[in-house]
């Protein structure tokens, strides 16, 4: 079959013909519909530290896919043959004591697949059963594949409740952008956004931002003051993994705000706690990954009843052996998701 390998220690995928994957007893085997491109797989591709530390190649890159379920192993009876699935890209190991307590995003064995394990990227890919999410037949297939960090998003924003809420999402990325699309969805009166590509922030109005702003360009402080009453958001959704976008979020989160951090920073961060939080009632949550299986609920049930478009997010579609291409295009900061065609 056709996959994308990430061959040797060094930058670049290579596209190659493998055999397919051999399943085991409590595996499936899928045939990939469609998959989509992240910033790991970026990360993977430009062979930076976090994927020096991180990869062992040979291995097939890519993790979010949906596709059609061709064989599966003996001891498998919750998924059948002919079944559209997409996955849970936590593959946890039911039985430490973070799983026990239903918190499986946060598994003390966690391996991700096209990270730990060969992933989706290719013509089939193999997963365990206990990790495949049944599609209802409503959904779109060209939307199944961003499920999972659509995933990321629903637990960013609903972390608390939104309903009533003024908020700021801080980096519209991929996650940033849907993240608007489920803050709006779930009720949020008004949507701050700020990014450092217009190309994004033009993305994110058409997702239901009220206020977009370029911090390079206009003074977000200012903007978010005079749209609330000069009090700042009740909630931030940090969403880019900056430094000077988490102090942005710090300061203008209000009394008794909440703050969501999702994006991921290279290094230490320095923080005045004591005045920015302590001294403010703020509530800060880390997320990570989703909640195993009740946000894979969540998400599939805003895509299958259309009341959440993701569309303007999806905004390239290649074939597999043209993923070279898509990752130059998300370095650039001018696409959103990137879908893959086997
Ligand atoms: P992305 O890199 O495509 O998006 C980040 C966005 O932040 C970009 O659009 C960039 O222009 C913007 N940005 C950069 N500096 C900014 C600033 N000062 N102010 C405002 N915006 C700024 O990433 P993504 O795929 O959308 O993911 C978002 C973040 O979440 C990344 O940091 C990623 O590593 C992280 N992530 C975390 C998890 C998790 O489980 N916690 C999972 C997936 C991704
Ligand atoms: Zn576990």
């Amino acid at each position: 079959m056709k996959a994308v390998l990430k061959k040797e220690r060094a930058v670049g995928f290579t596209v190659e013909d493998v055999d397919v994957p051999k399943i085991g007893d409590g595996e499936i085997l899928v045939k990939v519909e469609v998959a989509s491109i992240c910033g790991t797989d970026v990360h993977i591709y430009d062979w930076n530290d976090w994927a020096q530390k991180h990869v062992n190649p040979p291995l097939i890159a890519g993790h979010e896919f949906a596709g059609v379920v061709v064989d599966k192993g003996k001891a498998v009876n919750r998924v059948n043959i002919g079944d559209f699935v997409s996955s849970e890209t936590h593959i946890y190991c039911n039985h430490c004591d973070m799983c026990l307590m239903n918190h499986r995003e946060v598994c003390r064995n966690l391996k991700i697949l096209g990270v730990d394990t060969n992933g989706a990227f290719a013509e089939y890919v193999k997963i365990p059963e206990r990790v495949a999410w049944i599609n209802p037949k409503e959904i779109s297939h060209k939307f199944a594949s961003i499920q999972e960090p659509l995933g990321n998003a629903v637990d960013t924003v609903l972390a608390e409740d939104v309903s009533g809420k003024t908020v700021l999402v801080t980096g519209a990325g991929p996650i940033g952008l849907l993240a608007i699309g489920v803050a709006r969805v779930f009720g949020a009166t008004k949507i701050f956004v700020s990014d450092l590509s217009n190309y994004h922030l033009e993305i994110a109005k058409q997702m239901g931002a009220d206020v977009v702003v370029n911090p390079k360009e206009a003074d977000l402080k200012e903007a978010v003051l005079d749209g609330t009453h000069g009090l700042g958001v009740d909630v931030t959704l940090e969403m880019s993994g900056s430094k000077s976008a988490l102090k942005d979020a710090l300061s203008l989160t209000k009394y008794c705000g909440r703050i969501s951090l999702l994006g991921l920073f290279d290094n230490e961060v320095q923080i005045d706690l004591t005045d920015s939080v302590i001294f403010k009632k703020v509530r800060i949550y880390g997320i990570t990954g989703r909640r195993i299986f009740e946000t894979w609920q969540i998400v599939s049930s805003l895509l299958s009843s259309g009341r959440l478009d993701v569309s303007p997010v999806i905004t390239h579609e290649f074939k597999l052996e043209e993923i070279e291409k898509g990752v130059e295009l998300m370095k650039t900061y001018q696409s959103g998701k990137i879908l893959l065609y086997p």
